[in-house]
């Protein structure tokens, strides 16, 4: 049996720095297959930065990581969430439950909280966004068969005890760490900065491998956003960064400068692609990457392209017309 057996991720613990533990989750997506809770010692205990996703036996993998660093969930004295994806938030109530301690988040987590609270309505919403874009019914129909399915990977809906917004600061043994609001990925995103080492916990906003993912429809400019948080999180001259996925790394300046040229790469890519418009967003995506939709990477890939559509059309680079679909196309500007 051992031979066809696949070897099962399992969660697993290991020290960074005295005081900082790095816990490395399973996730049971394509392609990202780990992210990663923080534990920083605070008093007699930790504070835990994120929580990893709740699934079935996801407690025991958060167990298993704590207990090879000699910790357990009864040591967690603080819940911190970078923000309300549910690889990040979605066993904070297992975990508040268990430990007895508090949750300290953005407020502005309904992009993800909505869907916890009526999946459907959330769906309905996605797919009505691609509808519109111009994906075709059947793939759409297709998709939405293979999410209804899905839960939404939250444990349970808690409000945060705190909001975790600028100003706010959370202590520790390493010292205090500062909560920098950085929207872009999505609009409950936080980074949190210790100044004296330097260390910045960076939750999705950075993250060892560029990745672009943005949430599209609850803000008015995502990627926007995010270049502003790129550039709040350049001037802090962090020189450890503790991301959500993947491991520790040092380089802090040259990744956010790595995200810069991605953004403006693809930003480039999509005002290409509508200069020869008006077409409908599902045309544009694969110019914008280089490569065709696929089921796997359809919704991703659609809701990067829209937040650019969208930034270029609040630049005034961009305008759209008509809602079936709906048609876009670029603005040249008067000389
Ligand atoms: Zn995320
Ligand atoms: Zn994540």
């Amino acid at each position: 049996m051992a031979d066809v057996a696949r070897k099962r991720e399992v969660g697993r613990g290991e020290r960074v720095l005295p005081g900082i533990w790095r816990l490395r989750l399973p996730l049971p997506w394509p392609g990202v297959p780990h992210c990663n809770a923080w534990a920083v010692a605070a008093g007699d205990g930790v504070v835990l930065f994120d929580t990893g996703m709740h699934e079935p036996g996801s407690l025991g993998h958060l167990e298993r990581a704590l207990d090879q660093v000699n910790l357990r969930l009864e040591h967690v004295r603080l819940v911190v969430c970078t923000h309300a994806h549910s690889d990040h938030y979605g066993q904070a109530a297992p975990v508040l439950e268990r430990a007895g301690c508090e949750l300290w988040m953005h407020p502005n987590h309904e992009h993800m909280t909505a869907g916890v609270d009526d999946p459907q309505a959330a769906l309905a919403r996605r797919l009505e966004v691609a509808r519109q874009s111009g994906v075709p019914a059947e793939p759409l129909r297709r998709y939405a068969q293979a999410r209804r399915g899905q839960g939404p990977g939250i444990a349970a809906m808690v409000e945060p005890h705190r909001e975790l917004v600028e100003g706010v600061t959370v202590d520790s043994d390493l010292g205090t760490w500062h909560v920098l609001e950085t929207p872009g990925h999505a609009p409950s995103h936080v980074c949190l900065f210790q100044p004296d080492r330097r260390v910045l916990i960076s939750g999705d906003h950075l993250l060892g491998r560029v990745s672009l993912y943005y949430d599209y429809g609850w803000t008015p400019d995502p990627a926007g956003e995010f270049l502003a948080s790129l550039d709040k999180v350049g001037g802090l001259d962090a020189r450890l960064c503790l991301s959500g996925h993947g491991r520790p790394f040092t380089d802090v300046a040259a990744h956010v400068e790595a995200n810069r040229a991605l953004v403006a790469e693809r930003l480039n890519a999509t005002e290409q692609a509508i200069a020869s418009g008006p077409r409908p967003a599902v045309e544009i995506v694969p110019e914008v990457h280089g490569e065709p939709l696929s089921a796997g990477n359809a919704a991703w890939w659609l809701s990067e392209t829209l937040c650019y559509l969208t930034h270029l059309e609040r630049a005034g680079r961009a305008r759209r017309s008509g809602t079936e679909p709906e048609l876009w196309e670029g603005v040249t500007a008067p000389t």
